[in-house]
């Protein structure tokens, strides 16, 4: 099928390139010229694990540009992956997904196209994309004749640093429409992922449990609140144990073990069930805030969604509070953050834990020393005022140190070899911000172990 991607950020791009590597013809638009001219060259803007293989592989049916002209005329599918972050309100800013709608109205030309909202985008905005496509076509003096579209919703759940695989081998697949012509389209478009048909990427085998995938076909609204009560129920589950984790630590209690005990129940399940200094990036904090801003829109309160999202900022603090207990007077300390990406194999920092632990630290008038393994980069970018906080190497961090928080579980953290930074301390005090290192080990190699929580 003719496919086009509007937005190739973390979403669109995967969805592009999966989508071409499964056979369909997709071109991708991106207003970012700098971006397109990087993917036209098979380098992938993001860090993501296997991207720029799967690109390599799915380029014959794959192109790059920056003109709706050149991918929406003649697609089947249009999907609109744009970013859609928070408003100054807390419900989400949908300039990017209008603008874009307004763009892809001005060429369609297929006797039929459905146009997907891969965004997470509130509820009602299925109808509100409708409208303006509707209101924008309508105005083109060269509209053509024999033009029908419909909009469906299709909500991604990829994690990033997870991207391809979630994609080509997912728990489910949701679509939501209100016309049965656009739930057709889709079906016949996902068929290879639904029935498992496609030989995987030669970098990427099949896992062994794979099988057919559920497909939830159903009404718009249905589609689009299935994507927020899905992430806020996520990130509620990370706040609970975080929430029981304090309590672990006031009654002596060890979380890491009541979280195995609780997760191994397999009507909890123990996945999202890790203590920490909790969620971050660019999905929970802005959907657990719009799901509450679109409730209140009906005059409903959502007390859990709202407690999971103070409990989850409460964390962030509480790091900074234990090294305040530990160290007394954090003035003049010098503290190390080990990872400023909100989680391991991505180089996404926004709302990551890190951003608020070190601006905490600086406010208390502590020195920090901030590293990561691949987001550095992009820190120096997009954080200037933290920038000069960072740190190129793991010496650097290390030495002369009061504290090192573990913020991110890089696996290049986990299998650090510890005894050799040991002896660099001035103190060597190590809080694990995600109960990933094993404490008794590093007791054994001199430091003073703590976990934000038990
Ligand atoms: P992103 O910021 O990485 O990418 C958005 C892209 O859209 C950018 O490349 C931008 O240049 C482009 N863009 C913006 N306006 C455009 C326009 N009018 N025309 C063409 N291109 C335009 O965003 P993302 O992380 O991929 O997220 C996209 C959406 O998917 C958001 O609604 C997000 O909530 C949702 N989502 C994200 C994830 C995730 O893990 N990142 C997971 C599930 C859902």
């Amino acid at each position: 099928m003719k496919v086009c991607v509007v937005g190739t950020g973390y979403v669109g791009l995967t969805t592009g390139v999966s989508l071409a590597f499964l056979g369909h013809e997709v071109t991708c638009v991106d207003l970012d010229q700098h971006k397109v001219d990087m993917l036209r060259a098979g380098k992938c803007p993001i860090y993501e694990p296997g991207m720029e293989e799967l690109l390599a592989e799915a380029a014959p049916n794959l192109s790059f540009t920056t003109s709706y002209a050149e991918g929406v005329p003649g697609a089947d599918v249009v999907f609109v992956a744009v970013q859609t972050p928070s408003a100054a309100d807390g419900s989400p800013d949908l300039r990017f997904l209008r603008s874009a709608a307004e763009s892809v109205a001005q060429s369609l030309d297929h006797e039929f196209t459905v146009v997907v909202n891969k965004s997470t985008v509130p509820i009602g905005s299925g109808n509100w994309v409708d409208a303006i496509l509707r209101d924008s076509f309508a105005q083109r003096a060269d509209r053509p004749a024999g033009v029908e579209f419909a909009v469906a919703s299709n909500p991604e759940f990829l994690r990033e640093g997870n991207a391809i695989a979630d994609t080509l081998f997912p728990d489910r697949i949701v679509i939501g429409s209100d016309n049965p012509r656009s739930l057709e389209v889709l079906n016949r478009l996902y068929r290879p992922i639904i029935n498992q048909t496609f030989t995987p990427p030669t970098f990427m085998p099949r896992p062994e449990d794979a099988s057919a995938v559920p497909l939830v076909s159903t009404d718009l609204a249905s589609a689009e609140l299935i994507k927020y009560a899905a992430n806020a129920f996520l990130a509620l589950k990370i706040s609970y144990v975080n929430e029981i984790g304090q309590l672990a630590a006031k009654v002596g209690a060890d979380i890491t073990e009541v979280a195995r005990g609780m997760g191994l129940d397999q009507r909890i399940g123990s996945r999202f069930l890790q203590p920490g200094v909790g969620w971050g990036g660019s999905c929970f904090g802005k959907d657990t805030k719009a799901l509450v801003a679109t409730a209140s829109e009906y005059n409903l309160e959502m007390p859990i969604v709202k407690a999971a999202r103070d409990v989850n900022q409460r964390q962030r603090a509480i790091a900074v509070e234990r090294l305040q207990d530990e160290l007394r007077i954090l003035k003049g300390r010098k503290i190390g953050l080990l990872g400023l990406a909100f989680k391991p194999n991505t180089d996404d920092l926004r709302d990551s834990p890190a951003l608020d632990i070190a601006s905490l630290l600086l406010a208390r008038g502590a020195r920090v020393r901030l590293h990561d393994p691949i987001a550095a980069e992009r820190f120096r970018r997009e954080q200037p005022e933290l920038a000069p906080h960072l740190s190129e190497t793991l010496d650097g961090v290390f030495d002369d140190c009061d504290a090192v928080v573990l913020v991110t579980e890089w696996a290049q953290y986990l299998e650090l070899d510890w005894s050799k930074f040991v002896g660099l301390m001035r103190n060597p005090l190590v809080l694990d911000g995600r109960h990933a290192l094993d404490g008794d080990r590093m007791r054994r190699l001199g430091y003073k172990y703590l976990a934000v929580a038990g």
